[in-house]
């Protein structure tokens, strides 16, 4: 069977079954070049390529490429290149968010304006600190100690003469105050249906650093938004990401799209597979003589089984 016809079949077809209600669904692939991509990301960019050509609606390509230090150009020519061969066509022109900084500077605004924001001078180090000391730091959902809200309650005065001299900071989201704005917030996951915000498991999310002007939380909402996407697929890992995607959203006046989390593809030890595991990368695959359709279905037992993947192929 040809690529194409694997692809007109589809990986998951059961899985989508919620999705067919009608709606054209406008999907993403918003992989970061700071590798080449690996089985876990054709699974991702598949299952993005499925739900859109399967209702109609489009499918997306974005390079989430924010981080200069690890970003390279040929890396972003390997993910067209590794889409291409996997026979997996994306609509419209390819999205750099590298090149989308005043749109992300306009809406870190709109938040400072809205009394959202506040510096914070915290180093990692000191941070690290002042969760071992603060006995009540809250966890996140992922049982990490969310940072403790230190420079939430600084004066006006010394936030002022702090930034005046100089020192770096980044621009967190204070969520309490946020969340006091937005009132109580909900999202629909396709998998786990309707999802209440807990405001305890949210931290002060950094939104903006000295050196990258724009987390990752607040492009990936700028540009969903932008790309007009309406089904955000993405991998289970970034579950715990959805609410303050969804409370940014509230506070910016953006449509809310729908999420469908995914399982992720892991590697013969159960571990989640990583851009370092090179020998699982497509590159790699296919120097060793694979194409697309055996890609797909050395993809479809993880399909199936939910999160190993039994790489027998793998060296
Ligand atoms: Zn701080």
């Amino acid at each position: 069977m040809t690529a194409r016809g694997e692809s007109e079949r589809g990986l998951r077809g059961p899985d989508f079954v919620p999705l067919l209600d009608g709606a054209a669904h406008v999907t993403r692939f918003a992989p970061s070049p700071t590798g080449y991509l690996h089985l876990g990301h054709a699974y991702a960019a598949r299952f993005a390529h499925d739900a859109a050509r399967l209702t109609g609606g489009r499918f997306l390509l974005r390079l989430e490429d924010l981080d200069p230090q690890r970003c390279r150009p040929e890396f972003a020519a390997a993910i067209l290149d590794d889409l291409r061969w996997l026979g997996l066509r994306f609509d419209g022109p390819v999205i750099r968010q590298s090149q989308r900084l005043p749109l992300y500077r306009q809406a870190l605004d709109r938040l400072r304006a809205a009394g959202v924001l506040y510096p914070c001078f915290c180093t990692r180090k000191q941070i690290r600190q002042e969760i071992e000391e603060a006995a009540a730091a809250p966890h996140g959902p992922s049982g990490d100690r969310l940072y403790p809200g230190t420079c939430r309650g600084l004066a006006e005065a010394e936030r002022a003469r702090r930034m005046a001299r100089g020192e770096p900071f980044a621009w967190r989201l204070d969520v309490a105050r946020a969340l006091a704005l937005t009132g109580p917030l909900a999202w629909y996951d396709v998998r786990a249906g309707w999802v209440e915000v807990d405001p305890g498991a949210l931290g002060d999310v950094v939104l903006a650093r000295k050196d990258v002007p724009a987390s990752y939380h607040l492009a990936v909402v700028v540009d969903d938004a932008a790309q007009g996407v309406t089904l955000v697929t993405r991998g289970e890992d970034l579950f715990h990401a959805t609410p303050v995607h969804r409370l940014l959203q509230a506070l910016l006046g953006l449509p809310v799209p729908r999420w469908y989390h995914h399982n992720l593809i892991a590697d013969r030890d159960g571990r989640r597979m990583a851009k370092r595991t090179g020998a699982l990368t497509l590159r790699h695959l296919r120097a060793r003589g694979l194409g697309p359709a055996a890609i797909w279905r050395l993809l479809e037992p993880a399909a199936e089984s939910g999160r190993t993947h039994p790489l027998a192929v793998a060296p």
